[in-house]
Parts: C-alpha cells; sequence; structure tokens
C-alpha cells in the first residue's frame, strides 16, 4: 500500500504528443505520478484494453436553456426557478458523456452562477464549471431579433444602452460572482448588409467593456460572427472569441498577434447541415450553415497554424444540441473540415480548453500535477474520434480523483406545462388544402 487514493493500472494514456502504457496515480485529487507497477491503493482499477484520456472541456454549452427548439420557447417559456432545477438534472448527463469541465457563457437568471456553486459544495455531481452571467447586448440585439426589449433584461440578455449601463451592469456581475463577462458582439438586424451578422457595438463600447471588466480581474468572452467584430473584439482586449466565422485578413491578423483562444462552435450548424432533413429545417437553413463551416474553415485553420489556439465547445443546451449527446461532435468536426489530427483535436477539447475553465495548466492534461480529472474509454479516439460519442464507451468518469455516477439517470423525465412551445400545427390550413382532400 502505498500513500495513493487510486491507482489505474495497466492504462494506455493519451498524452498531447503520443500514447504510453503506464499506471496512473492518483493523491489529494491531483495526478501524482505515472509510471511501471506503481504501488497498490486503497482503490486499484485495471484499465487494461481501456483508453485513459483527460476529461472532455466544453467551452461553450447552455446548461440553463433546456434543449429549445426556438428563440420563442427560450425566452418565453423558461421559468428561473424550475429551469435551475432542470439545470441540475442536465448536467450529470455531460458526466456519463465523459465531459469534466464545461463553460456556461450566459444563462437564464444567475442560474450558471448558483449551478457552479451547488457543485463545487458537493450538492450536486457535475462537471468542473465556469459561469457568465446575463449576455450583454445593445438594444440592437443578438440573434432573437424583436423577442428581446430595448432595455432591461430578458432570458439570458441584459440591453445595455450607454456607458453607464455597461460599466454597471460589469460591475453587478462580478459582485454576484461571474467567471467571465459575456458579451454578443453581433446580431441579426432585418435588412442588414452584411456577411454573418451585424457589428452591433462600437469599438469604443468593446474597449469599455473590456476595461471594466479585466480592472476587475474578469476575462471577457465575445459572440462573433463576422470580419470587423472580430477584429475590433481583439482589438480591444477580449479574451476569447466565439463563433470568430467570416474573419478576414485583418480579423485573423488581429487575433493571432495577441493568440486568442478561438471557439468556432461548428457542431450546432453541423447538426442542421447533416441531420437538419429529419428534424424539418428548410433546405435554405440547413445550405446557410453548411456554407457557414465551408467558407470559415479555412481562415480557422490558418488561425490555427498561426499559433491561435481553436477550443472544442458545442452550443449544447439547444433541441438540436441536446445534453450527454454532442460533446464529441466538435473534435469530429475539427478534424473533417478544419484538417486537424485525432491528438489535436483530443488536445483542443481538453488541455488547450482549460483556459475556458480558467484552469490553464491546471487540469486538461495526464500528467503529474494535474487535477485528476480522467476517463477511461473503450475504444480509440486517437484512431477515430466518433467512439467517445458512442453510448456505453465511457467506462469511467474521474473528477479531482473522485468517481462520478454514469448509471442511467431515474425518473424518465417529462416536461412541466408549458415548458415547449405548443402549436397548432406544422402548416396554413388554407381552405383550398382541405377541400381538395375532400374531393
Ligand atoms: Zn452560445
Amino acid at each position: 500500500m502505498s500513500d495513493l487514493d487510486l491507482v489505474i493500472r495497466n492504462a494506455t494514456v493519451v498524452t498531447a504528443e503520443a500514447t504510453r502504457r503506464c499506471d496512473v496515480g492518483v493523491r489529494a485529487g491531483k495526478i501524482a505520478a505515472l509510471g511501471d507497477a506503481l504501488p497498490g491503493a486503497a482503490r486499484t482499477i485495471d484499465a487494461r484494453q481501456k483508453l485513459v484520456l483527460p476529461g472532455g472541456i466544453d467551452a461553450h454549452c447552455h446548461i440553463s436553456f433546456d434543449e429549445p427548439s426556438s428563440n420563442d420557447e427560450l425566452f418565453f417559456h423558461r421559468r428561473e426557478g424550475l429551469a435551475a432545477i432542470i439545470a441540475a438534472r442536465n448536467v450529470q448527463k455531460l458526466l456519463r458523456a465523459g465531459v469534466t469541465g464545461f463553460m456556461d457563457p450566459d444563462s437564464l437568471g444567475e442560474i450558471g452562477i448558483d449551478l457552479r456553486d451547488a457543485i463545487e459544495a458537493g450538492i450536486i455531481h457535475g462537471p468542473r464549471m465556469s459561469a457568465g452571467g446575463n449576455a450583454l447586448l445593445t438594444s440592437v440585439g443578438g440573434t432573437a431579433g424583436r423577442l428581446l426589449p430595448d432595455e432591461g433584461r430578458r432570458g439570458y440578455g441584459k440591453i445595455v444602452r450607454s456607458p453607464d449601463e455597461i460599466v454597471a451592469e460589469v460591475r453587478r456581475q462580478v459582485k454576484n460572482g461571474v467567471d467571465w463577462i459575456k458579451v454578443h458582439v453581433t446580431g441579426l438586424a432585418p435588412r442588414m448588409q452584411c456577411t454573418g451578422e451585424l457589428q452591433v457595438w462600437s469599438y469604443d463600447e468593446l474597449r469599455l467593456v473590456a476595461n471594466a471588466a479585466h480592472d476587475l480581474g474578469t476575462p471577457v468572452v465575445g459572440h462573433c460572427r463576422g470580419a470587423s467584430s472580430i477584429r475590433d473584439a481583439a482589438r480591444a482586449g477580449f479574451d476569447l472569441i466565439l463563433h470568430a466565422t467570416y474573419m478576414d485578413d485583418e480579423a485573423l491578423e488581429a487575433v493571432a498577434e495577441r493568440s486568442i483562444p478561438i471557439v468556432p462552435t461548428f457542431t450546432f450548424q453541423a447538426n442542421l447541415a447533416d441531420y437538419g432533413e429529419e428534424i424539418g429545417a428548410s433546405p435554405s437553413l440547413r445550405e446557410l450553415f453548411k456554407r457557414e463551416i465551408a467558407d470559415s474553415a479555412v481562415m480557422l485553420r490558418r488561425a490555427f497554424d498561426a499559433g491561435v489556439p481553436l477550443l472544442c465547445g458545442t452550443e449544447s443546451g439547444f433541441s438540436i444540441t441536446p445534453y450527454g449527446e454532442w460533446h464529441y461532435r466538435e473534435l469530429e468536426v475539427f478534424v473533417k473540415d478544419i484538417g486537424l489530427t485525432p491528438l489535436q483535436a483530443i488536445k483542443a477539447a481538453t488541455s488547450d480548453n482549460a483556459v475556458a475553465l480558467r484552469l490553464e495548466g491546471e487540469t486538461g492534461a495526464i500528467e503529474a500535477g494535474r487535477l485528476a480529472d480522467i476517463i477511461v474509454v473503450d475504444g480509440d479516439p486517437v484512431v477515430d474520434v466518433t467512439v467517445l460519442g458512442e453510448t456505453g464507451r465511457i467506462r469511467q468518469v474521474y473528477i479531482g480523483g473522485v468517481a462520478q455516477p454514469i448509471d442511467p439517470i431515474t425518473p424518465e423525465r417529462g416536461d412541466p406545462p408549458g415548458w415547449r412551445v405548443g402549436h397548432y400545427g406544422d402548416r396554413i390550413l388554407n381552405y383550398d388544402f382541405v377541400r381538395r382532400r375532400n374531393n
């Protein structure tokens, strides 16, 4: 016996460069030793024929949304207390998918903050979590158009109308315990004429929000779809950029100069592009998303080659990205569409992704000194990353060396009244349609 708490024997360990056969020893929540024939411990498991990887990190997951199929449902059919209770259940699905950490950039009310604190206090099982508060939006809005008011708070958003309101909201969120300030730098507007989305914050406003957050030791993450928004957010000092699609040379240069990590989040688009037909998405929408990936993959590859970290995030939390199902999918897109090797994709989803948790260098790798956030997998993701998405492949999940529950979640759930958008039918009931059918 030794002073180790846990020994994983005969493991094939996936490191940043290659795989290696050895035992993994854990002490006091951290990986203490890698080596051959480590002494036994209170708990010893045999991982022969299995791969041992750092637990997955998802840098973009909306844990409080509960899989809405529309903005209408998300903004008008959610109740904060109930959403928090449901989030406490949904977060367990991430564990079962081998996710040991995630970032929730914005949430309904302050559910993200509360859920993180509940997990850290041991109230419920869940991955490590970093939390934003409400996304900051100008009154032009984000991707929900007129559903958002011109001022105040709705759903996951807070509309800021002036420099004073920007600073006040940043301070309020920091006081309440956010890990990140999230800014919707672009949005959708009627009759807009641009590629991607419209930049809805001025450069000066971006500087202001970044400075206000940095003064309080808090990093800033921006939702940016469109070249100018990426360029301006990078120059303004943003610490992380979500999407970063439709980059041009100037934007790429601004990001590369500062080596700002990017979370492309193609899972949402890839799912709609590949499986949209099954769920009745319109062909034009599917085409749009397919194009966004194709058009942006080249620039993201150039960013990667210039040393910009690309991080895996999936936008899990919507009806086409349900919890626990697609967390591996971004790795697949990174390999297929951006041309990363599986090992590079795994690194993007683990050690590089630790920055999203604000745990850079502390988790995300099987190395002595790192937090013992470890998964044991039946299958070889170094050959094919999609095995990480297959049911039953994730055999053990450890967070800080503590085994997490991965048995099926009970009871089977339903939806509380009014939770989903009800609709009368799938088509307009024209008189002619009925008459034709009756004849
Ligand atoms: Zn998102």
